[in-house]
């Protein structure tokens, strides 16, 4: 894709895109307007699984940006319909999470359990404790599968960088000794399901996103042409030595780039 006024389909991260913890971006309503405006096809998709798509939804209204649960993918939700592909419903999951990360699982089929299961799945726990580590890594130990949300280290919030799903399953991982497979971005999968949610084609869909190693990473490996934000968590550098294929300070930035690719059409 040479222009952004090509761009019929976007998939959108949130945190250091959209907002920074509680913090929205500047003009963030306008971008939404924008898009509504223009009839660009949108999905947010978020390796954060400690909200449910509702609670991300209520949490951008609140911002003044109107989005539907159902324009939202999180990394749990991609987390459970990537297992239903291996396990019937019925079959016990053990989480270590947050209660939405449970929701996803509940949505899908899963039995929550604490033994005789077949997957844990891992993700930020704020409520983390010795126990819970216990055991989550006991399960592993015994032979269950370990699949992580994702392996980001860390999550940017208003208040700096916050512990993140790779910082809980390092944890795990050293306790059991058992690797973990990672759901969220930058693996395919979340990228198949969104694009087959909006009924996207590669060649005309663009990823955001301010995490180079998972956004602009995923992003290429589907295919996507890939816009980074300097908004969070990686730097013009870092953005360039990937390939990045446009580079803006944030979406305000990124909206004005847009538009004067419209009117130059
Ligand atoms: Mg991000």
């Amino acid at each position: 894709m040479d222009s952004l006024a090509d761009i019929k389909h976007l998939i959108l991260d949130m945190d250091g895109v959209l907002y920074r913890g509680k913090e929205p971006m500047p003009r963030l309503q306008e971008f939404f307007a924008f898009l509504r405006k223009q009839h660009i096809i949108f999905m947010l998709m978020t390796n954060n699984a400690t909200r449910t798509p509702q609670e991300r939804a209520d949490q951008l209204a609140a911002m003044g940006a109107q989005v539907s649960p159902a324009e939202i993918l999180v990394s749990g939700q991609a987390a459970a319909s990537y297992l239903r592909r291996d396990y019937p419903a019925g079959t016990r999951v053990h989480v270590f999470g947050m209660p939405a990360l449970r929701q996803a699982l509940t949505e899908e089929g899963f039995i929550i359990a604490d033994d005789d299961v077949k997957v844990v799945v891992a993700s930020v726990d704020r409520d983390v404790n010795f126990e819970k580590v216990k055991i989550a890594s006991r399960l592993l130990q015994g032979g269950a599968r370990f699949l992580a949300t994702n392996l980001d280290p860390n999550i940017p919030s208003e208040d700096g960088f916050l512990p993140g799903s790779g910082a809980m399953v390092a944890m795990l991982a050293a306790a059991s000794g058992v690797a973990p497979a990672g759901v969220g971005k930058p693996e395919p999968i979340m990228y198949e399901i969104a694009m087959a949610q909006m009924g996207a084609r590669p060649e005309t869909t663009a990823a955001v996103g301010d995490r180079v190693m998972t956004d602009i990473v995923g992003g290429k490996r589907a295919g996507l042409t890939t816009i980074c934000v300097l908004s969070g968590a990686s730097d013009r550098a870092e953005a360039e030595a990937a390939g990045t294929d446009f580079i803006f300070d944030d979406i305000g930035h990124l909206l004005d780039g847009w538009q004067a690719a419209l009117l130059s059409r």
